[in-house]
């Protein structure tokens, strides 16, 4: 049962889902019924036909991760089902069309609900039995369409929050760089985008020398300004195109499109000596040792960043302020 909540409150368009199911079982059941007891089979049948429907969508949803199939067919059943009604019962099932309108736009994206919400007035127009007025019609269709505006604008609102939450979750508060959860699927399509075309990825795993030292002797707070100016001067002395990510704590990586491992070692060189001449904590230096990897063909992006890693291990090891490339050839300046 805990599991069961757990994927509800988790996966929300299976809650969506769900509650159609719930809103079919409670909704729609009890007027089958009684359709079938007061003698209207056809109306009590296309009822029962809506409510197998939905349970049998809800019953897919929850065994496949397909959640878009299920979806799409709950918002067919509510549409066509609407029509139907209508087409039955007359003026009084032109009420389902509501729900049904407000239904698709949580269960389809904007546009295909706008779509699917137009063919239905559409076809609800060109349908006499559904209305006993033209004034009845043109009463149910603007009240429809101020339903379907606010709906719409309703889930514009809900797509645009969603995506700025997205946006939020990649990046880090502190130096507005993207995080490590961005920076494993930026690492992923470069090397999809090596594999299918060839292109050259160069890769620097960046860390600050005596870090832990800049926060015991001024503070945690100075050590964070540091951070703050470091995340600056690397955007300063990077290309447009490179990616900058904070990795954790002090550690930073850059991903660079088009750069092999001697073209990385001389920018690494220049990144490396810029942050030695400009960053500073109440006058001191602050450096960085850098590692750096060029991405060789058919590697996975996990191994990748652990030449990097290794490449800074040995920068830290042979004394920091320095920088490491491997496979590149050695040049002397380090
Ligand atoms: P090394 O040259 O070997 O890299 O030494 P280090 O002191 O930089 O490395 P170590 O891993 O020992 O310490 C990293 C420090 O970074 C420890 C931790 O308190 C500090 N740190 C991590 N994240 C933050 C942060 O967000 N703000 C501040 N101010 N400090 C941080
Ligand atoms: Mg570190
Ligand atoms: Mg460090």
């Amino acid at each position: 049962m805990r599991a069961l909540v757990q994927r509800l409150r988790t996966d929300f368009q299976l809650t969506i889902i769900t509650s159609f199911g719930g809103a079919a079982l409670f909704g729609i059941l009890p007027f089958a019924v009684y359709r079938f007891v007061s003698g209207n089979a056809v109306a009590g049948t296309l009822d029962l036909a809506i409510v197998i429907s939905i349970l049998a969508a809800v019953a897919h949803a929850w065994r496949n991760e397909d959640r878009r199939a299920a979806s799409l067919f709950v918002a067919i059943v509510n549409t066509v089902g609407c029509l139907a009604s209508a087409t039955v019962l007359g003026p009084p099932g032109l009420y389902w069309m509501y729900p049904a309108l407000l239904g698709n736009f949580l269960l389809l994206s904007r546009n295909v609900a706008v779509l699917v919400t137009a063919i239905a007035m559409l076809i609800l127009t060109v349908q006499h039995r559904a209305y006993d007025s033209n004034m009845q019609l043109a009463m149910f269709l603007a009240t429809a369409a101020v339903s379907g505006m606010v709906a719409f604008v309703f889930a514009y609102r809900t797509e645009t929050q969603r995506e700025q939450l997205e946006l939020l979750a990649t990046l880090d508060p502190l130096t507005g760089m993207q995080n490590r959860r961005a920076m494993e699927r930026e690492l992923q399509l470069a090397v999809e985008i090596s594999k299918r075309d060839g292109s050259a990825f160069g890769l620097a795993m960046l860390d600050l020398d005596h870090f832990k030292r800049i926060n015991d002797h001024y503070g945690h707070e100075a050590g964070d300004e540091v951070l703050v100016r470091f995340a600056g001067l690397i955007r300063d002395c990077t290309r447009k195109a490179d990616r900058c990510f904070r990795f954790g704590g002090e550690e930073f990586v850059l991903l660079m499109p088009g750069t092999d491992a001697q073209a990385l070692l001389a920018i690494d060189r220049h990144v490396r000596v810029r942050i030695a001449d400009r960053l500073r904590c109440d006058d001191g230096p602050v450096t960085v040792s850098i590692g750096g990897a060029a991405l060789r063909r058919g590697e996975d992006w996990q191994s990748w960043l652990a030449r990097a890693d290794a490449a800074l291990y040995r920068s830290k090891s042979e004394g920091r302020n320095r920088t490491i490339v491997d496979e590149a050839r050695w040049e002397p300046t380090a």
